[in-house]
């Protein structure tokens, strides 16, 4: 049996949202990375769609960041 697992970013986001500014290997670029804001309004982004491939830990504290972000947003 072989196995094959894809780290890649999924292209769609690209393709379907070009107001998501990504980088040249689909991530996703923040405007302020303090918040996890993308430079699309209203949508927070983070874990490995703006990282790479990293860790769980990593995805874990850019979800907080990004709730954080949003309740700072929700809060104006
Ligand atoms: C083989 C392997 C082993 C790993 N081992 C470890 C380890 O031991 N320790 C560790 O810390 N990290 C490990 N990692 C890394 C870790 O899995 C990732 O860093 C982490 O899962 C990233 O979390 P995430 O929420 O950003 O993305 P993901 O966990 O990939 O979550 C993204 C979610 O979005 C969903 N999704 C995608 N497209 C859409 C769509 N269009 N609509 C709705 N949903 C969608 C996907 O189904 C998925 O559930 C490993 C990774 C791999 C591939």
């Amino acid at each position: 049996m072989l196995v094959a697992i894809g780290n890649g970013s999924n292209p769609l986001i690209s393709n379907t949202t070009p107001e998501l500014s990504v980088d040249k290997k689909g991530h996703i670029l923040l405007e302020d990375a303090t918040a996890n804001k993308t430079f699309m309004e209203k949508v927070y982004a983070g874990g490995d769609i703006v990282l790479g491939a990293a860790t769980v830990i990593l995805a874990m504290g850019e979800g907080r960041r990004a709730a954080a972000g949003i309740n700072e947003f929700l809060k104006k």
